[in-house]
């Protein structure tokens, strides 16, 4: 059974390869079917399976023979990884489900924020959805409704006096709407776990990066994204724990 998720997990991670490079450029990820990048030679059936044709045409377009990245094989192992992760967290369960398009969400929203500096919302919208009926199933919908409202209204704070403060774009719409959405997946006691998470090691990397390049580190620019998935994955793990030993620190008074 493990070997079937990671199976159907490959296929899916050749999907998130059409969908982290037609989406941030506006291309529809249904039509054309894929076909090479360099020389548009359509890619046939026997050069569409996931990590076999890679290794099968050694790297390179059957056509014109340039290379092929090294991205596509990656993606699709990613997918045949975060399948399997599903199952060996969930078994044959919702949670399974719910741990697959959380991972696969996180994933391709890095991966476009890492490269192309946005996040579509178009990507967000599968486990958005998948989260409505959850959330609805588990009685928790109204609280995830205002923690998604509560955290729109935060991070459009931040940014507002961010904006305010440095005199520019300091965080862009879709870290905003990223953030809603992924309080209304962990909740808004997670959320503040992923929030913190999320601002200590874009601090940490940004200082680190400035000092690299030698760049002033007002001046540098990270994608927040992917820190922002970081911080969801930790809180989503290990928010009640870390909630737990933060709330520890701070007695109650009285
Ligand atoms: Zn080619």
């Amino acid at each position: 059974m493990a070997f079937l998720f990671f199976f159907v997990g490959l296929f899916f991670g050749s999907f998130f390869n059409v969908v982290i490079y037609r989406v941030p450029r506006d291309l529809s990820i249904v039509r054309p079917g894929s076909r090479c990048p360099a020389c548009s030679t359509p890619i046939a059936w026997y050069g569409n399976i996931p990590l076999l044709s890679y290794l099968f045409l050694r790297g390179r377009c059957e056509a014109c023979k340039a290379p092929i990245a090294l991205r596509y094989p990656l993606v699709e192992l990613s997918g045949g990884l975060i399948f399997l992760a599903g199952y060996l967290y969930g078994g044959l369960t919702l949670s399974a489900v719910d741990l697959i398009l959380l991972l696969s969400t996180l994933f391709i929203v890095t991966w476009i924020d890492f490269t192309h500096m946005i996040i579509p919302w178009e990507v967000l919208v599968p486990a958005f959805l998948w989260r409505v009926f959850y959330n609805i199933r588990q009685g928790i919908i109204g609280e995830r409704i205002l923690s998604f409202l509560l955290f729109f209204a935060l991070m459009w704070l931040i940014a507002f006096l961010g904006k305010a403060f440095y005199k520019k774009e300091a965080m862009g719409g879709g870290d905003i709407y990223y953030t809603a959405f992924l309080a209304f997946f962990i909740g808004w006691k997670n959320g503040i776990i992923l929030l913190l998470t999320a601002a200590l090691s874009a601090a940490l990397i940004g200082y680190l990066y400035a000092f690299i390049t030698r760049k002033n580190v007002r001046e540098t620019m990270l994608p927040f994204g992917p820190f922002l998935s970081l911080g969801a994955l930790i809180a989503y793990f290990w928010g009640d724990l870390l909630l737990a030993w933060y709330m520890g620190l701070f007695p109650p008074v009285g």
